[in-house]
Protein backbone atom coordinates (compact mmCIF):
# COMPACT_ATOMS: atom_id res chain seq x y z
CA UNK A 1 0.00 0.00 0.00
CA UNK A 2 2.46 2.65 -0.70
CA UNK A 3 0.81 5.65 -2.43
CA UNK A 4 1.00 8.99 -1.04
CA UNK A 5 -1.97 10.21 0.11
CA UNK A 6 -3.23 7.49 3.05
CA UNK A 7 -6.30 5.48 2.04
CA UNK A 8 -8.70 5.84 5.00
CA UNK A 9 -11.55 3.57 6.10
CA UNK A 10 -13.95 5.24 8.66
CA UNK A 11 -16.40 3.14 10.41
CA UNK A 12 -19.38 5.22 12.28
CA UNK A 13 -21.21 8.52 10.94
CA UNK A 14 -22.11 10.32 13.77
CA UNK A 15 -20.30 13.56 14.45
CA UNK A 16 -17.03 11.80 15.23
CA UNK A 17 -16.88 9.88 12.03
CA UNK A 18 -18.29 12.91 10.36
CA UNK A 19 -14.79 15.21 11.49
CA UNK A 20 -12.84 12.52 11.14
CA UNK A 21 -13.81 12.07 7.25
CA UNK A 22 -13.91 15.73 6.68
CA UNK A 23 -10.29 16.89 8.48
CA UNK A 24 -8.89 13.82 6.58
CA UNK A 25 -10.46 14.67 3.13
CA UNK A 26 -8.98 18.44 4.16
CA UNK A 27 -5.16 17.00 4.20
CA UNK A 28 -5.63 15.07 1.18
CA UNK A 29 -6.33 11.64 2.46
CA UNK A 30 -8.46 9.19 0.28
CA UNK A 31 -11.59 8.49 2.94
CA UNK A 32 -14.64 5.89 2.64
CA UNK A 33 -17.05 6.35 5.50
CA UNK A 34 -19.13 3.73 6.41
CA UNK A 35 -22.49 4.48 8.26
CA UNK A 36 -24.81 1.74 9.27
CA UNK A 37 -27.92 3.73 9.12
CA UNK A 38 -29.62 4.95 6.28
CA UNK A 39 -28.98 8.63 7.81
CA UNK A 40 -25.85 10.42 9.28
CA UNK A 41 -25.41 12.35 12.57
CA UNK A 42 -25.64 9.09 14.59
CA UNK A 43 -26.58 10.63 18.28
CA UNK A 44 -27.01 14.06 16.67
CA UNK A 45 -29.67 14.38 14.32
CA UNK A 46 -32.93 16.00 13.35
CA UNK A 47 -36.29 14.86 11.78
CA UNK A 48 -38.85 16.54 10.58
CA UNK A 49 -42.17 16.39 12.61
CA UNK A 50 -45.14 14.90 10.98
CA UNK A 51 -47.76 17.06 12.35
CA UNK A 52 -46.37 20.40 12.08
CA UNK A 53 -43.27 20.11 9.81
CA UNK A 54 -40.58 21.56 12.48
CA UNK A 55 -37.38 20.45 12.21
CA UNK A 56 -36.82 18.97 15.56
CA UNK A 57 -33.65 17.87 16.94
CA UNK A 58 -33.09 13.95 18.74
CA UNK A 59 -32.68 15.90 21.83
CA UNK A 60 -31.68 19.27 22.67
CA UNK A 61 -27.60 19.76 22.22
CA UNK A 62 -25.99 22.60 23.44
CA UNK A 63 -22.94 23.78 22.05
CA UNK A 64 -20.51 26.04 24.08
CA UNK A 65 -18.11 28.85 23.39
CA UNK A 66 -15.50 26.43 24.76
CA UNK A 67 -16.01 24.06 22.20
CA UNK A 68 -12.38 24.56 20.34
CA UNK A 69 -12.29 21.83 18.00
CA UNK A 70 -16.47 21.43 17.48
CA UNK A 71 -15.95 25.24 16.36
CA UNK A 72 -12.89 24.91 14.22
CA UNK A 73 -14.32 21.65 12.46
CA UNK A 74 -17.99 24.06 11.68
CA UNK A 75 -15.38 26.58 10.31
CA UNK A 76 -14.05 23.99 8.00
CA UNK A 77 -17.59 22.88 6.68
CA UNK A 78 -18.53 26.47 6.66
CA UNK A 79 -21.00 26.72 8.66
CA UNK A 80 -19.69 28.23 11.70
CA UNK A 81 -21.10 31.65 11.25
CA UNK A 82 -24.62 30.30 11.11
CA UNK A 83 -24.65 29.91 15.17
CA UNK A 84 -25.31 33.09 17.24
CA UNK A 85 -23.76 33.47 20.26
CA UNK A 86 -25.74 34.25 23.67
CA UNK A 87 -24.45 34.85 26.76
CA UNK A 88 -25.65 32.06 29.54
CA UNK A 89 -29.09 33.08 30.63
CA UNK A 90 -30.62 31.07 32.78
CA UNK A 91 -34.12 32.15 34.79
CA UNK A 92 -34.73 29.38 37.72
CA UNK A 93 -37.70 28.10 38.40
CA UNK A 94 -39.06 26.20 41.60
CA UNK A 95 -42.23 24.74 41.86
CA UNK A 96 -43.59 27.33 44.40
CA UNK A 97 -40.82 29.77 44.23
CA UNK A 98 -39.26 32.39 42.25
CA UNK A 99 -36.17 32.35 41.78
CA UNK A 100 -33.03 34.55 40.90
CA UNK A 101 -31.59 34.48 37.45
CA UNK A 102 -28.13 33.59 36.11
CA UNK A 103 -26.93 36.39 33.19
CA UNK A 104 -23.33 36.33 32.57
CA UNK A 105 -23.24 40.38 30.68
CA UNK A 106 -20.25 38.80 29.19
CA UNK A 107 -17.52 36.14 29.21
CA UNK A 108 -15.20 37.88 31.96
CA UNK A 109 -14.28 36.58 35.56
CA UNK A 110 -15.91 39.06 37.03
CA UNK A 111 -19.60 39.18 35.12
CA UNK A 112 -19.64 35.60 36.28
CA UNK A 113 -18.69 36.82 39.71
CA UNK A 114 -21.35 39.21 40.11
CA UNK A 115 -23.83 36.95 38.23
CA UNK A 116 -23.44 34.16 41.30
CA UNK A 117 -23.15 36.85 43.92
CA UNK A 118 -26.84 38.12 42.44
CA UNK A 119 -28.17 34.23 42.96
CA UNK A 120 -30.42 35.92 45.50
CA UNK A 121 -32.15 32.68 46.29
CA UNK A 122 -29.39 31.51 48.04
CA UNK A 123 -28.02 33.16 51.28
CA UNK A 124 -24.82 35.87 51.51
CA UNK A 125 -22.98 32.52 52.87
CA UNK A 126 -23.79 30.30 50.24
CA UNK A 127 -23.09 32.58 47.87
CA UNK A 128 -19.62 32.33 48.77
CA UNK A 129 -19.10 29.04 49.04
CA UNK A 130 -20.55 29.04 45.47
CA UNK A 131 -17.89 31.34 44.33
CA UNK A 132 -15.14 30.04 46.31
CA UNK A 133 -16.23 26.82 45.41
CA UNK A 134 -16.69 27.37 41.28
CA UNK A 135 -12.60 29.08 42.12
CA UNK A 136 -11.77 26.25 43.43
CA UNK A 137 -12.02 24.06 40.11
CA UNK A 138 -9.08 25.73 38.68
CA UNK A 139 -7.17 24.84 41.16
CA UNK A 140 -7.77 21.50 43.41
CA UNK A 141 -7.70 18.41 41.13
CA UNK A 142 -10.18 15.89 41.91
CA UNK A 143 -8.45 12.69 42.88
CA UNK A 144 -8.46 9.83 40.50
CA UNK A 145 -11.71 7.79 41.18
CA UNK A 146 -13.31 10.78 42.74
CA UNK A 147 -16.63 11.11 41.84
CA UNK A 148 -18.08 14.85 41.74
CA UNK A 149 -19.60 14.65 45.34
CA UNK A 150 -17.11 13.71 47.16
CA UNK A 151 -14.89 16.41 45.16
CA UNK A 152 -17.24 18.67 46.42
CA UNK A 153 -17.58 17.54 49.75
CA UNK A 154 -13.97 17.94 50.37
CA UNK A 155 -14.11 21.85 51.34
CA UNK A 156 -17.33 21.44 52.20
CA UNK A 157 -20.22 22.98 49.81
CA UNK A 158 -23.14 23.50 51.98
CA UNK A 159 -26.51 21.13 50.91
CA UNK A 160 -28.25 24.24 49.07
CA UNK A 161 -25.92 25.57 47.19
CA UNK A 162 -25.47 21.55 45.58
CA UNK A 163 -28.96 21.71 44.93
CA UNK A 164 -29.46 25.37 43.55
CA UNK A 165 -26.17 25.14 41.48
CA UNK A 166 -23.65 21.88 41.52
CA UNK A 167 -26.64 19.71 40.62
CA UNK A 168 -28.28 20.99 37.43
CA UNK A 169 -24.70 21.61 36.49
CA UNK A 170 -23.40 18.85 36.33
CA UNK A 171 -26.37 16.71 34.98
CA UNK A 172 -26.46 19.08 32.27
CA UNK A 173 -22.70 18.58 31.82
CA UNK A 174 -21.87 14.76 32.59
CA UNK A 175 -25.44 13.11 32.14
CA UNK A 176 -24.59 11.69 35.53
CA UNK A 177 -25.79 12.53 38.89
CA UNK A 178 -23.17 14.16 41.15
CA UNK A 179 -22.36 10.36 42.94
CA UNK A 180 -21.36 8.97 39.81
CA UNK A 181 -19.53 11.85 37.71
CA UNK A 182 -16.36 11.35 37.36
CA UNK A 183 -14.55 14.73 39.36
CA UNK A 184 -11.94 14.53 37.16
CA UNK A 185 -14.11 15.54 33.77
CA UNK A 186 -16.35 17.61 35.56
CA UNK A 187 -13.48 19.73 36.84
CA UNK A 188 -12.03 20.13 33.71
CA UNK A 189 -15.34 21.08 32.15
CA UNK A 190 -16.09 23.54 34.99
CA UNK A 191 -12.57 25.16 33.97
CA UNK A 192 -13.12 25.09 30.17
CA UNK A 193 -16.13 27.07 30.48
CA UNK A 194 -15.82 29.65 33.41
CA UNK A 195 -12.04 29.83 32.75
CA UNK A 196 -11.72 29.57 29.37
CA UNK A 197 -11.28 32.99 27.32
CA UNK A 198 -13.31 35.55 26.16
CA UNK A 199 -17.24 33.70 25.04
CA UNK A 200 -15.98 30.35 26.58
CA UNK A 201 -19.53 30.18 28.65
CA UNK A 202 -21.81 31.42 25.78
CA UNK A 203 -23.75 29.44 23.94
CA UNK A 204 -24.17 28.91 20.39
CA UNK A 205 -27.41 29.06 19.31
CA UNK A 206 -28.55 27.76 15.95
CA UNK A 207 -32.23 28.26 14.56
CA UNK A 208 -32.10 25.12 12.61
CA UNK A 209 -31.98 21.72 13.58
CA UNK A 210 -28.75 19.48 13.75
CA UNK A 211 -29.00 17.62 10.43
CA UNK A 212 -29.25 21.03 8.57
CA UNK A 213 -26.56 22.59 10.39
CA UNK A 214 -23.93 20.10 10.95
CA UNK A 215 -25.06 16.30 9.14
CA UNK A 216 -26.03 17.59 5.94
CA UNK A 217 -23.31 20.28 5.23
CA UNK A 218 -20.65 17.66 6.30
CA UNK A 219 -21.88 15.48 3.75
CA UNK A 220 -21.65 17.78 1.25
CA UNK A 221 -18.30 18.78 1.86
CA UNK A 222 -16.74 15.44 1.97
CA UNK A 223 -19.00 14.37 -1.70
CA UNK A 224 -17.44 17.96 -3.54
CA UNK A 225 -14.35 16.43 -1.88
CA UNK A 226 -14.66 13.20 -3.80
CA UNK A 227 -14.74 10.71 -0.25
CA UNK A 228 -17.06 7.72 -0.68
CA UNK A 229 -20.02 8.26 1.50
CA UNK A 230 -21.76 4.84 2.22
CA UNK A 231 -24.94 4.93 4.15
CA UNK A 232 -26.91 1.67 5.29
CA UNK A 233 -23.82 -0.11 5.29
CA UNK A 234 -22.94 -2.28 8.45
CA UNK A 235 -19.50 -2.93 8.79
CA UNK A 236 -19.26 -6.92 9.74
CA UNK A 237 -15.60 -7.36 10.27
CA UNK A 238 -12.38 -6.35 9.61
CA UNK A 239 -8.97 -7.42 9.33
CA UNK A 240 -5.45 -6.32 9.43
CA UNK A 241 -2.19 -6.96 8.65
CA UNK A 242 1.57 -5.28 8.86
CA UNK A 243 0.55 -2.96 6.01
CA UNK A 244 -2.71 -3.30 5.08
CA UNK A 245 -6.61 -3.41 6.86
CA UNK A 246 -9.44 -5.21 5.07
CA UNK A 247 -13.23 -4.23 6.08
CA UNK A 248 -15.61 -6.44 4.88
CA UNK A 249 -19.72 -5.88 4.40
CA UNK A 250 -21.71 -8.63 3.38
CA UNK A 251 -19.48 -10.71 0.85
CA UNK A 252 -17.42 -7.33 -0.55
CA UNK A 253 -14.11 -6.09 0.92
CA UNK A 254 -11.92 -3.31 0.63
CA UNK A 255 -8.49 -2.18 1.48
CA UNK A 256 -7.17 0.13 3.53
CA UNK A 257 -3.80 1.92 5.24
CA UNK A 258 -5.81 3.06 8.24
CA UNK A 259 -9.32 1.47 9.74
CA UNK A 260 -10.99 4.75 12.00
CA UNK A 261 -13.58 3.17 14.37
CA UNK A 262 -16.08 5.67 15.91
CA UNK A 263 -18.54 3.09 16.78
CA UNK A 264 -19.70 3.54 20.72
CA UNK A 265 -18.02 0.40 22.79
CA UNK A 266 -20.90 -1.63 22.44
CA UNK A 267 -20.90 -2.14 18.75
CA UNK A 268 -16.79 -1.61 18.76
CA UNK A 269 -16.78 -5.17 20.96
CA UNK A 270 -18.70 -7.35 17.77
CA UNK A 271 -16.05 -5.30 16.07
CA UNK A 272 -13.04 -6.78 17.56
CA UNK A 273 -15.04 -9.85 18.05
CA UNK A 274 -14.24 -10.20 21.90
CA UNK A 275 -15.43 -8.40 25.13
CA UNK A 276 -13.04 -5.40 25.87
CA UNK A 277 -13.61 -6.40 29.22
CA UNK A 278 -13.85 -2.64 30.20
CA UNK A 279 -16.73 -1.49 32.41
CA UNK A 280 -18.72 0.97 30.80
CA UNK A 281 -22.24 2.33 31.77
CA UNK A 282 -24.54 3.88 30.02
CA UNK A 283 -26.44 6.94 30.44
CA UNK A 284 -29.80 7.55 29.35
CA UNK A 285 -31.67 11.51 28.12
CA UNK A 286 -35.34 11.94 28.03
CA UNK A 287 -36.26 14.69 25.84
CA UNK A 288 -39.36 15.82 24.73
CA UNK A 289 -41.61 19.01 22.76
CA UNK A 290 -44.05 20.69 24.28
CA UNK A 291 -46.52 23.56 22.29
CA UNK A 292 -48.65 25.87 24.02
CA UNK A 293 -51.52 27.31 23.01
CA UNK A 294 -50.15 30.52 24.43
CA UNK A 295 -46.88 32.99 24.60
CA UNK A 296 -44.98 31.79 27.42
CA UNK A 297 -43.69 34.74 29.68
CA UNK A 298 -40.50 33.69 30.49
CA UNK A 299 -37.50 35.90 30.90
CA UNK A 300 -34.34 33.86 29.64
CA UNK A 301 -34.11 31.21 26.48
CA UNK A 302 -33.26 28.91 28.80
CA UNK A 303 -35.26 27.68 31.73
CA UNK A 304 -33.97 26.01 34.79
CA UNK A 305 -36.07 23.51 36.57
CA UNK A 306 -35.33 23.14 40.38
CA UNK A 307 -37.23 20.04 42.14
CA UNK A 308 -38.75 18.75 39.44
CA UNK A 309 -38.19 15.48 37.13
CA UNK A 310 -37.56 17.76 34.14
CA UNK A 311 -34.28 19.40 34.31
CA UNK A 312 -34.32 22.30 31.50
CA UNK A 313 -36.99 23.65 28.94
CA UNK A 314 -35.21 25.62 26.11
CA UNK A 315 -37.22 28.05 24.46
CA UNK A 316 -37.77 27.81 20.88
CA UNK A 317 -40.09 30.68 20.43
CA UNK A 318 -42.64 32.03 23.02
CA UNK A 319 -44.94 28.85 22.06
CA UNK A 320 -42.79 25.80 21.96
CA UNK A 321 -40.26 24.56 24.39
CA UNK A 322 -37.75 21.19 24.37
CA UNK A 323 -37.33 20.05 28.14
CA UNK A 324 -34.50 17.77 29.15
CA UNK A 325 -34.12 15.13 31.59
CA UNK A 326 -30.99 14.18 32.01
CA UNK A 327 -29.48 10.72 34.07
CA UNK A 328 -33.12 9.76 33.20
CA UNK A 329 -32.53 6.04 33.57
CA UNK A 330 -34.96 5.61 36.32
CA UNK A 331 -37.20 6.73 34.07
CA UNK A 332 -36.53 3.59 31.15
CA UNK A 333 -39.38 1.83 32.15
CA UNK A 334 -42.23 4.00 32.49
CA UNK A 335 -44.56 4.12 29.35
CA UNK A 336 -44.65 7.21 27.38
CA UNK A 337 -48.06 8.26 28.92
CA UNK A 338 -47.33 7.78 32.39
CA UNK A 339 -44.25 10.28 31.60
CA UNK A 340 -46.23 12.71 29.21
CA UNK A 341 -48.59 12.75 32.31
CA UNK A 342 -45.70 14.04 34.52
CA UNK A 343 -44.21 16.17 31.66
CA UNK A 344 -47.61 17.93 31.73
CA UNK A 345 -48.22 18.36 35.64
CA UNK A 346 -44.65 19.62 36.47
CA UNK A 347 -44.74 22.16 33.54
CA UNK A 348 -48.50 23.66 34.84
CA UNK A 349 -46.97 24.13 38.41
CA UNK A 350 -43.62 25.82 36.99
CA UNK A 351 -45.08 28.15 34.57
CA UNK A 352 -48.49 28.74 36.46
CA UNK A 353 -50.33 28.17 33.20
CA UNK A 354 -53.82 26.48 32.90
CA UNK A 355 -53.19 22.81 31.87
CA UNK A 356 -55.20 23.15 28.69
CA UNK A 357 -52.93 25.64 27.70
CA UNK A 358 -50.22 22.92 26.60
CA UNK A 359 -51.73 22.05 23.45
CA UNK A 360 -48.98 18.66 22.31
CA UNK A 361 -46.12 16.95 23.73
CA UNK A 362 -43.75 14.89 22.19
CA UNK A 363 -41.24 12.72 24.00
CA UNK A 364 -37.60 11.44 22.57
CA UNK A 365 -36.37 8.73 24.36
CA UNK A 366 -32.24 8.20 24.04
CA UNK A 367 -31.30 4.91 26.48
CA UNK A 368 -27.50 5.22 25.20
CA UNK A 369 -27.26 8.87 24.91
CA UNK A 370 -23.69 8.91 26.75
CA UNK A 371 -21.32 6.28 28.01
CA UNK A 372 -19.07 6.94 30.89
CA UNK A 373 -16.27 4.10 30.86
CA UNK A 374 -12.92 3.32 32.87
CA UNK A 375 -9.85 1.59 31.78
CA UNK A 376 -9.48 2.91 28.43
CA UNK A 377 -6.04 1.68 28.28
CA UNK A 378 -7.22 -1.76 27.86
CA UNK A 379 -8.46 -1.38 24.64
CA UNK A 380 -6.23 -3.86 22.41
CA UNK A 381 -3.74 -1.69 19.93
CA UNK A 382 -3.94 -2.98 16.59
CA UNK A 383 -0.98 -1.64 14.14
CA UNK A 384 -3.56 0.04 11.39
CA UNK A 385 -6.54 0.46 13.74
CA UNK A 386 -7.18 3.91 15.86
CA UNK A 387 -10.07 3.94 17.70
CA UNK A 388 -11.80 7.65 18.00
CA UNK A 389 -15.79 8.53 19.64
CA UNK A 390 -17.01 11.03 22.18
CA UNK A 391 -16.36 8.17 24.87
CA UNK A 392 -12.73 7.34 24.07
CA UNK A 393 -11.30 11.39 25.30
CA UNK A 394 -10.03 10.38 29.12
CA UNK A 395 -10.64 14.12 30.29
CA UNK A 396 -13.83 14.56 29.24
CA UNK A 397 -17.38 13.90 29.07
CA UNK A 398 -19.52 11.90 25.53
CA UNK A 399 -20.31 15.40 24.20
CA UNK A 400 -19.86 16.72 20.29
CA UNK A 401 -16.77 18.47 21.59
CA UNK A 402 -15.20 15.00 22.81
CA UNK A 403 -16.50 13.49 19.51
CA UNK A 404 -14.63 16.32 17.47
CA UNK A 405 -11.63 16.15 19.89
CA UNK A 406 -11.32 12.31 19.08
CA UNK A 407 -11.75 13.21 15.53
CA UNK A 408 -8.65 15.17 15.05
CA UNK A 409 -6.68 13.43 17.24
CA UNK A 410 -7.02 10.48 14.95
CA UNK A 411 -6.42 12.45 12.13
CA UNK A 412 -2.98 13.64 13.56
CA UNK A 413 -2.38 9.92 14.50
CA UNK A 414 -2.83 9.15 10.70
CA UNK A 415 -0.47 11.38 9.31
CA UNK A 416 2.31 11.02 12.16
CA UNK A 417 2.68 7.74 9.82
CA UNK A 418 0.71 8.29 6.69
CA UNK A 419 1.94 5.28 4.66
CA UNK A 420 2.22 1.96 6.42
CA UNK A 421 4.10 -0.02 3.62
C1 LIG B 1 -30.62 13.31 23.57
C2 LIG B 1 -29.16 13.68 23.56
C3 LIG B 1 -28.79 14.95 24.00
C4 LIG B 1 -27.44 15.31 23.98
N1 LIG B 1 -27.10 16.58 24.35
C5 LIG B 1 -25.84 17.01 24.14
C6 LIG B 1 -25.49 18.38 24.37
O1 LIG B 1 -26.32 19.18 24.79
N2 LIG B 1 -24.22 18.78 24.08
C7 LIG B 1 -23.28 17.91 23.62
O2 LIG B 1 -22.16 18.34 23.36
N3 LIG B 1 -23.56 16.59 23.45
C8 LIG B 1 -24.81 16.13 23.69
N4 LIG B 1 -25.13 14.80 23.48
C9 LIG B 1 -24.04 13.84 23.18
C10 LIG B 1 -23.68 13.82 21.70
O3 LIG B 1 -24.83 13.62 20.91
C11 LIG B 1 -22.71 12.66 21.47
O4 LIG B 1 -21.61 12.82 22.33
C12 LIG B 1 -22.18 12.60 20.03
O5 LIG B 1 -23.24 12.68 19.11
C13 LIG B 1 -21.40 11.29 19.84
O6 LIG B 1 -20.91 11.21 18.52
P1 LIG B 1 -20.05 9.97 18.03
O7 LIG B 1 -19.83 10.15 16.59
O8 LIG B 1 -18.89 9.78 18.93
O9 LIG B 1 -20.96 8.67 18.28
P2 LIG B 1 -22.34 8.24 17.58
O10 LIG B 1 -23.17 9.45 17.35
O11 LIG B 1 -22.92 7.16 18.41
O12 LIG B 1 -21.90 7.66 16.15
C14 LIG B 1 -21.50 6.36 15.96
C15 LIG B 1 -22.07 5.89 14.63
O13 LIG B 1 -21.52 4.62 14.31
C16 LIG B 1 -22.52 3.88 13.64
N5 LIG B 1 -22.12 2.45 13.67
C17 LIG B 1 -22.05 1.63 14.75
N6 LIG B 1 -21.60 0.41 14.40
C18 LIG B 1 -21.38 0.45 13.06
C19 LIG B 1 -20.91 -0.50 12.10
N7 LIG B 1 -20.56 -1.73 12.47
N8 LIG B 1 -20.81 -0.13 10.81
C20 LIG B 1 -21.16 1.14 10.42
N9 LIG B 1 -21.61 2.07 11.28
C21 LIG B 1 -21.72 1.75 12.59
C22 LIG B 1 -23.78 4.23 14.40
O14 LIG B 1 -24.95 3.95 13.65
C23 LIG B 1 -23.58 5.74 14.64
O15 LIG B 1 -24.15 6.51 13.61
C24 LIG B 1 -26.45 14.39 23.54
C25 LIG B 1 -26.84 13.11 23.13
C26 LIG B 1 -28.18 12.75 23.14
C27 LIG B 1 -28.57 11.38 22.67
Amino acid sequence: MSTESPKVAIIGGGVAGLTVACVAVSRGARVTLFEQKAHGGGRTFSFLDPVTGVELDNGQHVILGCYLRTRSFLELISVYTRLTEKPLDIEWRERDQELSSLRVANGSKISLALALLRQRHLGFLDRMYLLLGLSRAGRVKPFPDECVKDWLDRPGQPRTVKKYFWNPVCLAVMNESMENAVGTKFATVLKKVFFGSGNSSSFLWSSAGLSTLIVNPAMNYLSKAGATIRLGSKVESWKFDSSSATVSIGGESDTFDFVVSTVPPWNLDTLLRSDLGIPYKVSSILSGYVWFAKDQNVSAPLTGCIGTTVQWITWKGPRLGAVTVSAANELDDLGKKELEKLVRQELTDLLRIDPGEIERVLLLRERRATVSISGLNKIPTVPGLIIAGDWTIPELPCTIESACESAYRAVDRIYANPVRA
